[in-house]
């Protein structure tokens, strides 16, 4: 897209800007940095910290908004390293503070809503429509363990170009997601900018490997783009469909497997047990599959998160 302002910044070629936008009728001021180019190109947007407690994701953009270097680039990087801003400094399990609303839930957003839906709209509106291509890295939240996977979404205008750049992911897996509502990348795909979801790390854990990983995978796709010198790779992938299921109870939760850990139909899961012990809950598969992110904490909450698998394509 030909624009010559983001965030009422003008893009004058070769500049960094690095600055705070405010969140109308909020306290929140999100961190943004717009690196331009010193030749012409697309312009590419990463955002991290949607879910302020997935670390790998914020801390890989905060090193790449200091290491690309605006005369090596062609077109426009913009970065939003947190956010959710307010979650982070208020530790929360990555929920917006203020309303204690899944900030991926709410896209394209409402500027008249809560602080999530203002957030959203602010970041649909002022980022990512604006944006040729987007890439949004996720990890597992402080209760949750995960294998690295890649997402994009399925069934729109731009799945070619999508799935083209989620090859350039190096992860083993990839999900062609069919949710077309609520999450940025899902939004923006359904506005025909090709995106992807990086999902890499958990336990709210960042580690040197992982965040290089998604440093490397960022870098990979603005070759891709065309935005950066050099040949980019192409990793082969097995294709999984995903199915999250839901705790039916709250309690303590005790997992049979881990994720990449595969099991068969009819293999047990996990068991949910009250605080005396006794069993409330058996989790038994329906299909035969691999866990791809689980809750990894000894409590679990009713309706929240249990297990997402991954059912291999036949
Ligand atoms: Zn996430």
């Amino acid at each position: 897209m030909k624009i010559t302002r983001i965030a009422g910044h003008a893009l004058v070629p070769g500049r960094i800007i690095k600055d705070h936008i405010h969140v109308g009728g909020t306290e929140i001021h999100v961190p943004h940095v717009i690196i331009s180019g010193h030749n012409p190109g697309p312009v590419l947007l990463v955002t991290a910290g949607i879910h302020n407690a997935e670390f790998v994701g914020i801390q890989a953009a905060i090193e790449l908004s200091s290491e690309i270097d605006p005369e090596q680039l062609a077109g426009t990087l913009i970065i939003v390293p947190v956010a959710n801003r307010s979650g982070f400094e208020n530790r929360t399990t990555s929920m917006v503070h203020e309303d204690g609303k899944n900030l991926n839930r709410v896209f394209p957003g409402d500027a008249s809503g809560t602080a999530a839906d203002r957030l959203a709209y602010l970041l649909f509106n002022t980022f990512i429509k604006y944006a040729d291509a987007y890439v949004d890295l996720h990890s597992g939240d402080g209760y949750e363990e995960l294998i690295p996977y890649v997402y994009y979404v399925g069934d729109t205008a731009c799945e070619k170009q999508a799935s083209a750049m989620a090859s350039c992911v190096d992860t083993e897996f990839i999900v062609r997601s069919r949710c077309k509502t609520g999450g940025a990348y899902n939004m923006a795909s359904v506005n025909g900018i090709p995106s992807v979801l990086i999902e890499r790390g958990q336990l709210s854990m960042y580690p040197r490997e992982e965040v290089d990983a998604d440093k490397s995978d960022v870098i990979n796709i603005m070759k891709y783009l065309g935005m950066l010198d050099g040949a980019h790779e192409t990793y082969t992938k097995t294709p999984l469909i995903e199915h999250e299921l839901f705790s039916p109870a709250t309690g303590c939760w005790y997992p049979e497997f881990h994720p990449g850990d595969t099991f068969f139909e009819g293999e047990k899961l996990g068991t949910i047990r009250d605080y005396f012990g006794k069993i409330i809950h058996e989790i038994t598969a329906t299909e035969t599959g691999i866990i791809i992110h689980q809750c990894a904490s000894l409590n679990i909450l009713k309706d929240g998160p249990m297990i997402s698998y991954g059912a291999f394509i036949k």
